[in-house]
Parts: structure tokens; sequence; C-alpha cells
């Protein structure tokens, strides 16, 4: 049940209404590995980081035994660098920098060992770089792929000729209105699926997920928390979340059905609610198995009904 992630591994500066960090362990390969790691052994990560990414950072992949053959270490350069600040509701936020550093001149290498992956999370990152990973594997089951309005406005072309490549997009319902150029989450479904998808997550924050497979919709509800400290992480935790359940049903010998893709769907909903729940990655790295699964049962009783 190999699963590869590959994305931005970086330092994130994060302001919410409450509290101020910096130079925080992030980006989207490092929250989809974590999450991904209470799925399925061994997850893989291809990405890159500079000179200043010292050993602690490395250790705490290690100690959820994230395979980081694949991460590459470029001592000429700087981590990427993403500086955010929430606004008071905490669902939405403004990027006030993002600092390409070694990402700028980022070839991704994917080693040998990685080419028979089964299943491939496409963290956020350049769509050209997806797409460069993705020409170096093997045809592997699944394909999710997660991007965000930084490439969509950046690099429209590059993410088209990915999409193309891409089993399931996982996007937030802004992007995919920006995506599709329609308000209309129905129609920009179906205008994205119509760009290579077959099936197509629309992330509403606070409020839950829409899951478009096959003629069929899906809504899962978000959990109601109490608090909230740091929503960064949040998407790729729900994107590592669905993908390694995914791998962990395969594994089992479960086909990919419709019912598999809505459980996915909840346990990528259970990741990221415990990824806001603490600062950065703090959360993600001291999860137990009985957690999630008490967590993941609470969501399966938010929407169950007698009748
Ligand atoms: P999320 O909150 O799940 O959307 O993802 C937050 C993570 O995405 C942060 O840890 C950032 O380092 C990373 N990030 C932000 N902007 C970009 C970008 N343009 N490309 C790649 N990663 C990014």
């Amino acid at each position: 049940m190999s699963l590869l992630a590959v994305g931005s591994v970086a330092f994130d500066n994060i302001e919410t209404p409450f509290e101020k960090r910096a130079d925080v362990l992030g980006g989207a390969a490092t929250y989809i590995a974590l999450a991904a790691s209470y799925f399925v052994d061994a997850p893989k990560l291809v990405g890159v980081v500079g000179a200043d990414f010292g050993e602690e950072n490395l250790q705490v992949f290690k100690a959820k035994k994230i395979d980081i053959e694949g991460l590459q270490v470029d001592a000429s350069g700087k981590t990427f660098r993403w500086s955010g600040r929430y606004h008071y509701d905490m669902n939405s936020r403004d990027t006030l920098d993002t600092q390409l550093g070694v990402f700028a001149s980022f070839s991704p290498v994917v080693p040998h060992a990685y080419q028979q992956s089964k299943f491939v999370c496409l963290g956020n990152i350049d769509p050209a770089l997806q797409k460069h990973v993705l020409t170096q594997i093997n045809r592997p089951k699944l394909i999710v792929c997660d991007t965000m309005n930084f490439w969509i406005e950046s690099k429209l072309n590059d993410l088209k000729e990915t999409l193309k490549l891409v089993d399931v997009l996982i996007i937030n319902d802004g992007e995919a209105r920006l995506l599709s150029g329609d308000p209309n989450l129905v129609k920009a479904a179906r205008l994205i699926r119509a760009m290579g998808p077959k099936t197509l997550i629309i992330k509403k924050g606070e409020h839950g997920a829409l899951l478009f497979h096959g003629d069929t919709i899906y809504s899962a509800p978000a959990f109601p928390l109490e608090s909230i400290y740091d929503p960064t992480g949040a998407g790729d935790s729900f994107a590592g979340g669905f993908t390694g359940a995914l791998a962990k049903a395969d594994a089992a010998g479960e086909a990919i059905s419709e019912m598999t893709m809505r459980k996915a769907v909840l346990y990528g909903s259970t990741m990221a609610s415990f990824c806001v729940e603490k600062f950065g990655t703090e959360r993600l790295q001291e999860l137990t198995p009985p957690e999630i699964s008490d967590r993941y049962q609470a969501f399966c009783a938010l929407s169950k009904i007698d009748e």
C-alpha cells in the first residue's frame, strides 16, 4: 500500500488574531505525509529543502517513519517560506508573502524505490512540477491532486495539463469558482471534471466538503470544534488522510467504491479537524489511533438520524 506525497516542505510565519509564530515547520507534503502516516507504513516524500532545514525538522519525519529518500537538500538556497494572516473568523486568510527559495530551481527526482507507488498525493506545488513527478513513475492506481489560487492565477495552462492526468482533485470552494469561472458549485464541479479529474472534492471550510463521484454528490459535515488554534495545513491534512484511508482500504482488498470514497472523505475531515487544534504540525505529531477512530465515529454520528 505504497503512498507517495509530493509538495512543498516549508517554514511558515503564521499570524492568527490570538497568536503569532515564525519558522513553524509546514508545507503541503509535510502535512500530507504526517496525516497519511496514520494509515500506511512509511509514506514516501518528494520535495526539497534548503541548507537552513536542520536535523530537528528531519526528525519530525523520521519519528513517523516517513521515507525521506526523495527529500532533496539543496544547500545553495533557503527552504520555501510562506507567511499568512488569518482573519477573526479563522475561515479566511491573506497570504502576506511567498518565498520560493530552493523551489524556484527545483527539479524533482523520484527515487527508483518510489516508482511503483500505488497511491500518489500531489500536494500544493507548481503544477509543472506535479506533472514532472508523474512522468517519472509507473501509472499509479490513484492520483490525488491539490492546488490553490496562487497556481490557478499564475500557472493555469500548466495546471490544466496536470489535471488531465489526475483522478481526484481536492480544492476549496473559492478555488473551484476561480478555476471554473462559475459561481455555482454544482456547475463548477461539472466544468472542472471535464478538465480531467473523474472525482472532485470541494472543501467548504467550517461547512464541510462535497464529494462529486460518478453521478452522485455526497455532503460531508465539518466537525464543530470549540478551539481552533491554527487552520494552516488543514487542507493538506485532509488530502493526506483521504489518500491514506484509500490506500489502507486497497491494501485490505477493498475496491475503491463510492462508499470507500465517502469514508475516505470522513477520514480526511478527521485529520483536518485534529490539525487545527494546535499550531503547525504539533497535533499531527502526537495523535494516537484510538483518538482517530473515536473522532471518525463522531463524524459518522454527526449527520445520522433514525428514520
Ligand atoms: P493549507 O492550509 O492546507 O492550504 O496549506 C498550508 C501550507 O501550504 C503551508 O504550510 C504553506 O507552507 C504551504 N503553501 C502555501 N502557499 C504555497 C504555494 N504557493 N505552494 C506550495 N505550498 C504552499
